[in-house]
């Protein structure tokens, strides 16, 4: 019933079918400079509602505005919320640019249907996203570095008690003019590798964008910064895996036991998100990283090999990956030493005087060149 309209006989989302109203008062982008993230908003926002006896109707933009919904409704008893985030931007010649839309909207696919919110075709989806970041322009920030943050979001809106698949849905888009995450350049982080809590587990739904994976995170984030670390790191199981850290995937440079040069990150096992930053970084390490001898490996590994790798001085990098930083440079991570019992902190080399190492810092020149079309790609988008 949820899974595919077109097999139920509903309605696919149409965007031929877009009914654009326009705010009375529209607003204007003041202060590029002074933007903080997530506090402001566009004009207008878009929206599509879904039920189980029609599938989606007329996507509609329209002036940004309060939901209004009954106390009942099913969002606010049993989490069925799950969302995106993924950025508009402006290249040097002025027209703007999304960055793998399509993927984006084929992972909320995947999260929707994992909670029994409806599917959609991702395509049509993200054309629906294009139009309105067109009608939008003049939030799209001009200057580099700068962008549109776009939260796409779907909640179950039926008003009812019952524990059971939505009757009906809302999927919602606003969108958040955003500046540069590193404004005066890289500044690279501290990690504490969190084991009291687990963030995902095999089965779970931690390889999913679900409103609920998120309110979890806050406190064991809160307990590491009050110990003076910047994020933490998730580790999973009795081997210590390395999974992700805060909302990013992670990636380590070393050289490892066998005596190779090896970029290693997390594999896709379920208990970490599937980032687009991720495969992107893992895209263009395997261009252009491999030339210069590096194996690029999807694995399972632990944070005794790198704290043993850090030891035998063959840890070379250490940094997360996401749409907010693009990359985000390592330079310690805490550990409690699991059963080894002797904590410890993990110290990652930076070349002197800087604060990213060679491979973060050519990362995210590959990742902005692509997303500002300063080299064409097929991640690119026009809109
Ligand atoms: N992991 C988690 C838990 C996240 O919330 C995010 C942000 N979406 C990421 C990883 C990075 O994913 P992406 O590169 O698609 O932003």
């Amino acid at each position: 019933r949820f899974y595919s309209n077109k097999d139920a006989g509903l309605a696919d989302v149409d965007p031929t079918k877009l009914v654009v109203t326009k705010h009375h008062a529209p607003g204007e982008l003041l202060n590029e400079e002074n933007l903080v993230f997530g506090r402001t908003f566009s004009d207008h926002m878009l929206a599509i509602e879904w039920n189980s006896t029609t599938g989606w109707g007329a996507p509609q933009v329209k002036p940004y505005q309060n939901l209004s919904l009954d106390p009942a409704t099913c969002v606010f008893h049993y989490g069925f919320s799950c969302f995106e985030g993924m950025k508009a931007y402006r290249t040097s010649s002025g027209d703007l640019r999304l960055f793998r839309p399509k993927d984006n909207m084929e992972r909320m696919n995947k999260s929707c249907q994992r909670i029994a919110l409806p599917g959609f075709n991702p395509d049509a989806m993200a054309e629906c996203i294009a139009k309105f970041v067109a009608l939008e322009e003049k939030y799209v920030p001009k200057r580099r570095g700068y962008s549109l943050y776009l939260r796409p979001t779907m909640i179950g809106t039926q008003a009812t008690l019952g524990v059971g698949p939505p009757g009906s849905a809302l999927f919602f888009m606003i969108a958040s003019p955003v500046g540069p995450y590193y404004p005066t350049g890289f500044k690279a982080v501290s990690l504490e590798a969190t084991s009291k809590y687990v963030r995902a587990w095999p089965g779970g739904t931690g390889d999913k964008k679900l409103g609920g994976n998120y309110a979890p995170c806050i406190v064991p984030q809160l307990e590491a910064a009050s110990r003076g670390y910047h994020q933490n790191l998730w580790l999973f199981g009795e081997e210590g895996y390395i999974t992700e850290v805060g909302t990013m995937n992670l990636f380590t440079a070393w050289i490892n036991e066998d005596g190779q040069k090896e970029l290693i990150t997390a594999p896709l096992d379920g208990t970490i998100l599937e980032g687009i930053t991720r495969d992107s970084i893992l895209a263009l390490a395997r261009e252009f990283l491999t030339k210069e001898g590096y194996i690029i490996s999807e694995k399972k590994y632990t944070i005794k090999q790198m704290s043993k790798a850090a030891d035998e001085g063959r840890l070379l990098e250490v940094f997360g990956a996401g749409t907010a930083a693009v990359v985000s440079p390592v330079r310690k991570i805490a550990w409690d030493g699991g059963n080894t019992g002797v904590a410890r902190e993990i110290e990652v080399p930076l070349p002197a005087g800087k604060e990213a190492g060679p491979i973060a810092e050519r990362m995210w020149k590959w990742m902005e060149e692509r997303q500002y079309g300063d080299v064409e790609s097929e991640w690119s988008y026009p809109v």
